[in-house]
């Protein structure tokens, strides 16, 4: 056995110990597992180091520490989980280290990201012919989509702002609604049109754009772009897509969706009704690192007219050969990158159309079984569940701003399950988002029972 062998096989056996163990570890690391963290305060060392010895570190100082959001009791932020076919694929695609930038440099990443491609319209229903691009995460998704809108936007203008700049432009007009996610107003401030140059909507009372106070501006006084969103990130709420297209169409306007992770609602028939109009739109991004439970990071982005991202993300240099197919690095801001396709194929051929609807409606009724369980043992003592349960976020509030911090601090020290802080309608709040594929509807039960538990410690006191 070679000694590259040994650090491979270690390696390897410790990732599987912790991946199969995680289900009975407590979602946060102890106190002491993060003090131990200390350990890696090493100096840089002059001379080299056993590799066996830093996979032995990595994994008894690391694995402990970790946050345990590929167990089914994290119900953090809205990070996923992994599947085991995703895992396991990610095994093999990090052995073969393939850049997924052109064809030529790996033609087994470009055959899965055809068809990957080809299966994500199929499973999201979205117009036959959009252009799909692998990017690092929803944020990257965003300002690539946010990217491409301007660019063709004022190449409808007479403008070519790949080579002009926006010096000069036609001043673009940025509409998004009031509860528009932090990675918009990012993606808007990079991508030169300004977090904060923009008309905001205001929202009703789950988030949702108010369609009929969308603003009547006047497409001659420069070219539009509209944000909507699938899913709020608090209460999973959708914006009235049909209604919002309606406005676009009369203007010309460019309509972009953020469903970083409620894309995925259109995966189940049962949520149609939620979705209605969400494929009019011209781009979307979403994250496979969510709710598809891939590893990070993978998110996608989805631009309805055919060369759109090419036109924005080309770059000419003498030694790129001309190529069949589609290159990555033509159409993303990266140039190098990792084959993110080979996960999410192995995830969709895995779970196919059906397996995929139940995905989304696991979690979205193990969130409405914590609802539930929520207001039956709490709604007399004051915890008020402050959205509509329509995916995979819950939003509860409970008495008041302290006692949910208290809340918040006693599920956080009791560990099992992991719940986070968020602030909604200028108060603090706290949210239960589902997105690991390993919550199941009696997991859910057990986590309310934890999350009651806590709340009586609380009262108690
Ligand atoms: C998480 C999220 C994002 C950002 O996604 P990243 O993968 O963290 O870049 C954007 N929009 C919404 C609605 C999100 O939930």
């Amino acid at each position: 056995m070679t000694p590259d062998l040994d650090v491979l096989r270690s390696a390897a056996d410790r990732a599987l110990a912790y991946a199969t163990g995680i289900d009975d570890r407590a979602a946060t690391p102890t106190p002491d597992a993060i003090a131990r963290l200390a350990a890696f305060d090493e100096p840089f060392p002059d001379g080299s180091t056993d590799p066996g010895d830093t996979i032995e570190l990595l994994d008894r100082v690391g694995g402990p520490a970790t946050m345990g959001s590929t167990g089914p009791n994290y119900f953090g932020f809205v990070n996923g989980a992994t599947y085991p076919v995703a895992l396991g694929a990610a095994f093999i695609a990090d052995a073969w280290d393939q850049n997924a930038a052109l064809p030529v440099m790996s033609p087994v990443a470009a055959k899965l990201y055809d068809v990957s491609a080809r299966w994500l319209i199929e499973a999201l229903r979205l117009p036959e012919g959009t252009d799909v691009a692998y990017v690092t995460g929803a944020t990257v998704a965003n300002a690539s989509c946010l990217a491409v809108a301007r660019d063709a936007q004022l190449a409808a203008c007479g403008w070519d702002s790949p080579t002009r700049g926006l010096f000069g432009a036609p001043p673009i007009q940025v509409v998004v609604g009031g509860q528009v996610h932090s990675t918009i107003r990012k993606s808007l401030g990079l991508v030169g049109l300004g977090s904060e140059r923009i008309t905001v909507v205001p929202t009703d009372d789950q988030g949702r754009l108010r369609a009929d106070l969308l603003p009547d501006i006047d497409p001659a006084a420069g070219p539009i772009i509209v944000c909507a969103q699938a899913g709020e990130v608090n209460t999973g709420a959708f914006d009235p897509f049909d209604a919002i297209a309606d406005w676009a169409a009369e203007r010309d306007a460019w309509m972009h969706v953020d469903g970083a992770f409620g894309l995925w609602a259109l995966a189940d028939p049962s949520r149609a009704h939620l979705v209605t109009g969400l494929d009019r739109a011209d781009s979307w991004a979403t994250d496979g690192h969510k709710w598809l439970n891939v590893t990070y990071d993978c998110g996608i982005a989805f631009v309805r007219r055919p060369g759109a991202l090419r036109h924005t993300f080309a770059s000419v240099a003498g030694y790129l050969p001309p190529e069949n197919g589609f290159e990555a690095m033509h159409h993303t801001p990266q140039s190098s990158q990792r084959a993110r396709q080979v996960e999410v194929w192995a995830v969709l051929r895995t779970l196919g159309r059906a397996g995929l609807a139940a995905m989304v409606q696991q979690a979205s009724d193990a969130a409405a079984t914590i609802a539930r369980q929520l207001d039956d043992e709490l709604g007399n003592d004051g915890l008020v569940v402050l959205n509509d349960v329509v995916l995979n976020q819950v939003l509860v509030r409970f008495v008041d701003t302290p006692t949910t911090e208290r809340l918040l601090a006693e599920i956080q020290r009791d560990g099992r399950v992991w719940c986070g802080p968020t602030t909604w309608q200028g108060e603090r709040a706290m949210r239960i988002s589902v997105s690991s594929w390993k919550t199941t509807i009696d997991g859910a039960r057990q986590a309310a029972d934890v999350i009651v538990g806590c709340a009586r410690n609380v009262c108690g006191d």
